[in-house]
């Protein structure tokens, strides 16, 4: 087995995956990939795909699998790549995960984690979620960066996403049951699957995801 360290986070939209995975790069010293954050950036940029994209993105719905497939395996000839990855929010199909397969070859999946949250919790964390819209950096509406606007990280402008609003919310959730979910079916049946608490303070949940991949000699 290759030394890539290469973690697949997988939970709800609301779950935490993006909070954690900013966190565990920080640990575990590998690129934190989210394509939402790649999508966004190219709609906030006005690119050819962003503006493709755009209303996808804003409606809750899936982009198609071909395009963030290739995505994702231009982002891993990156050399910062070399050891490993943290993906958050790819991949979200079946297709998609057997895209990374092809991209990855031998050097594949090494833990898959499942962000573990009841839906009503997902549901208040999205509406309260606001983002800095340079570096991604996440608040909630009542912290004074997202009261004023403006993101301590970067200084970059701290918005609420469009698909963080009501109606978008209901139709990711519903995206993720009849798309997303059954990933975690293709992964445990890999042996690759661990479920964590997603419903705990995060220094804890990130304590348990790095002791998840110590046990499984991940990292
Ligand atoms: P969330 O998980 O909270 O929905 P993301 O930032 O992961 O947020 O994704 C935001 C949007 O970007 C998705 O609703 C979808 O439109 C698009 N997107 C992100 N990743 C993918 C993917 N792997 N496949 C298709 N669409 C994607």
């Amino acid at each position: 087995m290759s030394a890539r360290v290469i973690v697949v986070v997988l939970g709800k939209q609301g779950a935490g995956k993006g909070t954690q995975c900013k966190r565990l790069a920080q640990h575990l010293g590998v690129p934190h990939v989210s394509t939402g954050d790649i999508l966004r950036a190219a709609v906030r940029d006005r690119t050819t795909i962003g503006l493709e994209v755009a209303s996808i993105l804003e409606a809750g719905q899936l982009v198609n699998d071909d395009l963030v497939n290739r995505l994702v395996e231009e982002r891993f000839n990156d050399a910062d790549t070399a050891g490993g990855a943290l993906l958050d929010g790819f991949p979200r199909t079946e297709a998609q995960a057997e895209a990374l397969d092809q991209i990855l070859g031998d050097d594949g999946v090494k833990i898959c984690i499942n962000l573990d949250v009841p839906n009503a919790l997902v549901a208040e964390r999205l509406s309260s979620r606001r983002v800095c819209q340079e570096c991604g950096a996440i608040y909630r509406d009542s912290d004074i960066e997202a009261i004023s606007g403006t993101c301590t990280n970067c200084g970059g402008d701290v918005v609420q996403r469009a698909d963080d609003m009501p109606e978008a919310i209901h139709q990711r959730l519903e995206v993720y049951e009849r798309d997303t979910a059954p990933l975690l079916a293709f992964y445990e049946a890999r042996g690759l699957l661990v479920r964590i608490d997603g419903d705990q303070a995060p220094q804890t949940v990130t304590a348990e995801i790095l002791d998840a991949l110590a046990e499984r000699g991940v990292a």
